[in-house]
């Protein structure tokens, strides 16, 4: 990161950060949208979710008002880092992308059992359920959050980098890979080859086929990044691999 960054980041008024945050967080919202968007109409032949209802005014209202609550917790983050509780380095090179492996996995162990508290009662009702309204996602279901919840995992990144002194290029790789996730998990489409199912890669990937069978069968697939959790601690849905790149057959039509 350049120096003159990381000074304006230390000395800047809180206001122009908040308005700088808030373009941000709303060009990654225009961002998901836009190439989800593009992915659904390529991979239009191969939905894994029934094909989505329209996008209403609450939607489009929830969506903005969690794009507030990610610019308060950019906002949490930077003072923070101004409090000192976080550090980061400005290293690049092998150990940068060790940062972000490390973080992958770790916020990927963290979101997972996150994700089965928040469906265990009664966080689910105050949490979770609302998220869970859309059984056929599209990637503005990213955004379908109830606050509380987008907080939470807000709270556990901001966590997580108070006790590793990790890499700006490490959580920059970290952040577009999220952001990419939970595109890909929300298109009700499959953009991966039918041919590539069953690598091994692929089989501990966690992406669209996974995560749409998640929100048809809130019993199961709880992973965000990678399967490895789900099949640890039993909870990958058996015909996981069977049902890949389709709309599953005890889907309700
Ligand atoms: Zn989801
Ligand atoms: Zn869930």
């Amino acid at each position: 990161m350049p120096q003159w960054l990381i000074d304006w980041l230390a000395t800047a008024p809180l206001a122009d950060l908040a308005l700088v945050f808030l373009v941000e967080n709303l060009l990654i919202l225009a961002g998901v949208v836009c190439a989800g968007s593009a992915l659904m109409a390529l991979f239009a032949h191969r939905r894994v979710a029934l094909a989505p209802e329209p996008v209403t005014f609450s939607d489009g209202a929830v969506a903005l008002v969690n794009v507030g609550l990610n610019t308060l917790t950019t906002i949490a983050g930077l003072l923070l880092w101004r409090a000192g509780a976080i550090t980061f380095r400005t290293d690049v090179g092998v150990r940068a992308l060790l940062d972000a492996a490390v973080l992958l996995v770790v916020m990927d162990f963290a979101m997972y059992w996150l994700h089965r508290l928040a469906h265990t009662r009664p966080l689910y009702g105050l949490l979770h359920r609302y998220h869970h309204t859309f059984d056929r996602p599209r990637p503005l279901t990213l955004f379908a959050l109830n606050p509380a919840e987008n907080l939470a995992f807000g709270a556990l990144w901001l966590a997580v980098l108070c006790v590793y002194d990790a890499s700006w290029v490490g959580m920059t790789i970290y952040l577009v890979l999220n952001v990419a996730f939970g595109t890909v998990g929300h298109l009700g489409v499959e953009p991966v080859p039918p041919g590539l199912a069953g690598r091994a890669l692929v089989r501990q990937v966690a992406g669209a086929s996974f995560h749409a069978q998640h929100h048809q069968d809130k019993d199961c697939n709880y992973g965000f990044y990678t399967v490895l959790w789900d099949r640890l601690f039993g909870t990958v849905r058996p015909d996981y691999l069977e049902s890949f790149g389709r709309i599953p057959a005890w889907v309700k039509r």
